[in-house]
């Protein structure tokens, strides 16, 4: 650890949290509070495809004596499965990223208003029940729905909605755009960010991209993998904790807190404070904020 980084921070930390401005129940300013009352000391935002939550999540941590590193969890697409890039301190007005991250978000709104459409078929639903559910301009998701299910009464909760009528496999499911993970590395990490890939072994339909794939994202700046997730698999995890070592990368910890939308606490995974180091000193686009 340099002396540079080592003084702009202190654990624990939890390096992935999202807020209202995506999937997540609670405001910036929430979600930190939160993160502090479990304990963590330094935290990333990483709102999907969007980064209006910076400002209030930072200002917040601030005021707390907290270390805030601003984040991005990013739409990606590999063959058949969502892959998400997060990205840690990239200049947030770096073109080339707004305009993916505008079409992804443009390209989502439509592909919500589809899957309700064929929902509608079979349930009493409609696009103003999740609108209902969204906080303006938030980046719309199938979380959204669930909740717009979950107040239709259709189902209990968002894990329901996902293990059911969400899934892909029962027919209502509706693709959107994203770009490929190439694409997505190479954007933010020319935005002068830290990509690395969220939740990377986890099981089902979404599982592993191939090594040598992921050797490719590697050589494209690609800085690390987020090992300590609750959905990677063991064996997935013991897989990627070698391929890192061999590559010397950056791995993370953390929780993907969604407020009350997952069961996921802020905290139940942290990253050590030599990887925390080595994000900030790698990254160039934009500098942590710190209470
Ligand atoms: P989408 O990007 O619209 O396809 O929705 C995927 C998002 O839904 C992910 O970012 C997760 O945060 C969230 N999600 C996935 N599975 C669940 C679940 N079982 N319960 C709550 N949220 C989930
Ligand atoms: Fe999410
Ligand atoms: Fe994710
Ligand atoms: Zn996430």
């Amino acid at each position: 650890m340099t002396q540079a980084a080592d003084s702009l921070f202190t654990g624990p930390s939890d390096l992935h949290l999202h807020s209202n401005h995506s999937d997540g129940t609670e405001t910036p300013a929430e979600v930190v509070r939160q993160a502090h009352a479990h304990g963590i000391r330094t935290l990333a935002l990483t709102d999907h495809d969007r980064t209006t939550g910076w400002d209030e999540a930072g200002d917040e941590a601030v005021r707390l004596g907290m270390t805030f590193l601003p984040g991005i969890e990013l739409s990606a697409k590999h063959e058949w499965r969502s892959v998400h890039v997060l990205g840690y301190l990239f200049d947030p007005e770096n073109p080339a990223l707004l305009a993916e991250t505008d079409r992804i978000r443009f390209d989502r709104v439509g592909r919500a208003e589809r899957i309700v459409r064929n929902i509608s078929r079979d349930y009493t639903l409609d696009w103003l029940d999740v609108l209902a559910q969204t906080t303006p301009d938030a980046t719309v998701g199938r979380p959204h729905i669930a909740d717009a299910l979950v107040a239709r009464g259709i189902v209990r909760d968002r894990t329901e909605a996902f293990d059911g009528i969400l899934h892909p496999r029962t027919g209502y499911y509706e693709p959107h755009y994203a770009p490929d993970p190439l694409t997505a590395v190479r954007l933010i990490t020319r935005a002068g960010g830290v990509a690395i890939i969220a939740h990377p072994v986890t099981s089902g339909r979404d599982r592993m991209m191939p090594v040598p794939f992921l050797e490719r994202l590697i050589d494209e700046g690609l800085a690390g993998f987020e090992i300590d997730h609750r959905e990677n698999t063991v064996a997935g995890k013991r897989l990627l904790r070698e391929l890192a070592a061999e590559h010397d990368l950056i791995v993370t910890g953390s929780s993907d807190y969604h407020g009350a939308g997952k069961p996921n606490r802020p905290g139940e995974n942290t990253t050590s404070d030599e990887m925390v180091a080595r994000i900030i000193d790698r990254a160039t686009g934009t500098a942590p904020r710190r209470g």
